[in-house]
C-alpha cells in the first residue's frame, strides 16, 4: 500500500467549474498512478456560506467525472479537533486575541498603503495590556483571534513550482477565527491535512501564500508539512481569469449540454502540459504514465470549443457496446450496431442520436419546397430489397438518368426528403436502414 494521500477541499458554497475539476482529477489521478488514496473534504466551517445543496452538487459532478473518493470529510463535523489546535497554539503563544472591528482594520489598511508600506497587521492587540484588554471585553467587544507568524524564511520545493521561498517578516499573521468562533479556512486544513497523514497537497497557485502560512502551522502543532504541489490557474479564451465564467464552465452546465465526462477528464488532464491533447475513453488510460511534472507554470487557456471537438472525437470512436445501454435509456428501439456506426461520425452530441434515428426510422415532415415531379420519378426507380452500400449510388445514377438531374440539384432535395435533414451521414449507409417502405413513403408522401 502507498503512502500517497492526497485530497480534493472544496468549498460547497457553489457549484464546481472546470477550474475546480482539474484540480481534482490531478489529484485523483495522482493518488491512482500511485497507488494511493484520494479524499473529498468539504471545507464548510462557514455556516452561512456554506449549503448542503451545493456539497450534494459536487459529489454528484465528481461521481460523473468518475472521481470515486476513498474518505469524505466534512469540516463542519470536526470543530472539536479545530478548538483543541486552537488551545494548544493559545498555550503556546501563536494565536492570539484581537479586538479591532471590520472598519478599524480597514483604516489601517488603507493608513499603511498610503504611507507605502505593505498592508501587513501591526500586531497592535499584542502590546495590550491585560487591564485593556478586560476593559474591551468588558464593552461587550468580541475578540478573533489571530496566528503568530515567526519572522524567518519560509521554504519549500514546490513540485511544480520549484523552490519557493517568503519571509515571515513580509506576511500578515492570518485571522484563524473570527469574532463570531467561525474558523476561517487556514487552521483547520491544517489540522485536517495532519489528522489524515495527507502526503501532497496539490491545489491552484492561488493558495502559493497560505502554504507559506500553513507550513509555519504545521511546525507550530507539531506536524510534518506535506509536500506541495501549485497548479497554474486556468484562464479563458481572451486570457482573462476563468472565475468570471463559472456559470456557464460548471460541470452542471457542460453535462446538461450534452458534454461527455471524459471529453472533459480527457482535456483538463493534459491542458498545461506539453502533451498532445486527445480523446481518452476512460480514466485507466489517463492513470497510465501520469506525471505531475509534466504541468508547466503557464495558466493554459481553456477553450470551450475544443472541448466540443473532443466530444465530438471521443462520441466519433465509441463502440456499440458503450453506446447500445445509452442508445436504449434514450427509448431508440431500432438503434442496433449498424445504425450506430452510420450516424456515429455525425454526432457532436450523444443526444443527436434521436435525431438521427427519427430520419432513419420515424415520422418526417415533408419539405415544402420539394420538387413533386422528381421525387415521383425517384420514387418509382427505388430498386428491389435487399439494399446494401451500394443501392444509393446505383439508384441515385439512375435517378439522375432519368430525371436529367445532377450535382446538387439532385443530391439535395434526395436526402432531404429521405432524412428531413441537409446534412447528415453518408447517404449510402441511411438509405438501407431507412428501408424501401420508409423510403417510397418519404418520397411519395412529399411529392
Ligand atoms: N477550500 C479551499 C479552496 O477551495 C481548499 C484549498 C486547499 O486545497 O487547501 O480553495
Amino acid at each position: 500500500m502507498s503512502d500517497v494521500r492526497v485530497r480534493f477541499a472544496p468549498s460547497p458554497t457553489g457549484l464546481l467549474h472546470v477550474g475546480n475539476a482539474r484540480v481534482a482529477l490531478v489529484n485523483w489521478l495522482f493518488a491512482k498512478a500511485a497507488g494511493g488514496t484520494f479524499a473529498l473534504r468539504f471545507d464548510d466551517t462557514d455556516a452561512e456560506r456554506s449549503d448542503p445543496r451545493f456539497a450534494a452538487a459536487i459529489e454528484r459532478d465528481l461521481a460523473w467525472l468518475g472521481l470515486a473518493w476513498d474518505a469524505r470529510v466534512r469540516q463542519s463535523e470536526r470543530l472539536a479537533d479545530y478548538r483543541a489546535a486552537l488551545e494548544r497554539l493559545k498555550d503556546a503563544g501563536r494565536v492570539y486575541a484581537c479586538f479591532e472591528t471590520a472598519d478599524e482594520l480597514e483604516f489601517k489598511r488603507k493608513k499603511a498603503l498610503r504611507a507605502g508600506r505593505p498592508p501587513i497587521y501591526d500586531r497592535a492587540a499584542l502590546r495590550l495590556t491585560a487591564a485593556e484588554r478586560d476593559k474591551l471585553t468588558a464593552e461587550g467587544r468580541r475578540s478573533h483571534w489571530r496566528f503568530k507568524l515567526d519572522d524567518g524564511a519560509i521554504a519549500w520545493d514546490d513540485a511544480l513550482r520549484g523552490p519557493q521561498r517568503f519571509e515571515g517578516k513580509n506576511l500578515s499573521d492570518p485571522v484563524v477565527v473570527r469574532a463570531d468562533g467561525a474558523f476561517l479556512y487556514m487552521l483547520p486544513s491544517v489540522v485536517d491535512d495532519a489528522a489524515l497523514a495527507v502526503s501532497h497537497v496539490i491545489r491552484g497557485e492561488d493558495h502559493v501564500v497560505n502554504t507559506a502560512v500553513q507550513i509555519q502551522m504545521f511546525q507550530a502543532l507539531g506536524a510534518p508539512p506535506p509536500s506541495f504541489a501549485h497548479l497554474s490557474l486556468l484562464m479563458d479564451a481572451k486570457g482573462a481569469n476563468l472565475s468570471k465564467r463559472l456559470g456557464s464552465l460548471s460541470l452542471e452546465s457542460l453535462r446538461d449540454s450534452g458534454i461527455e465526462p471524459m471529453a472533459i477528464a480527457s482535456l483538463l488532464a493534459r491542458l498545461g502540459t506539453a502533451d498532445a491533447i486527445a480523446p481518452v475513453s476512460n480514466l485507466a488510460a489517463l492513470i497510465q504514465g501520469f506525471e505531475l511534472g509534466r504541468f508547466g507554470r503557464a495558466s493554459p487557456r481553456f477553450d470551450p470549443d475544443e472541448l466540443s471537438r473532443l466530444n465530438a472525437r471521443l462520441l466519433h470512436a465509441m463502440s456499440y457496446a458503450e453506446a447500445a445501454p445509452r442508445l436504449a435509456a434514450l427509448g431508440l428501439s431500432s438503434a442496433d450496431e449498424r445504425f450506430w456506426r452510420a450516424i456515429r461520425p455525425n454526432l457532436e452530441r450523444f443526444s443527436e442520436a434521436k435525431l438521427w434515428h427519427d430520419a432513419c426510422f420515424g415520422d418526417i415532415p415533408p419539405p415544402e419546397d420539394s420538387t413533386r415531379e422528381f421525387l415521383r420519378a425517384a420514387a418509382r426507380t427505388l430498386p428491389p430489397e435487399p439494399w446494401d452500400d451500394g443501392t444509393w449510388g446505383a439508384w441515385s445514377r439512375s435517378v439522375g438518368a432519368t430525371t436529367g438531374r445532377k450535382g446538387a440539384q439532385l443530391f439535395r432535395p434526395l436526402r432531404l426528403v429521405l432524412t428531413g435533414r441537409e446534412h447528415g451521414p453518408e447517404m449510402k449507409v441511411l438509405l438501407p436502414l431507412i428501408g424501401r417502405a420508409r423510403a417510397a413513403k418519404r418520397l411519395l408522401g412529399a411529392a
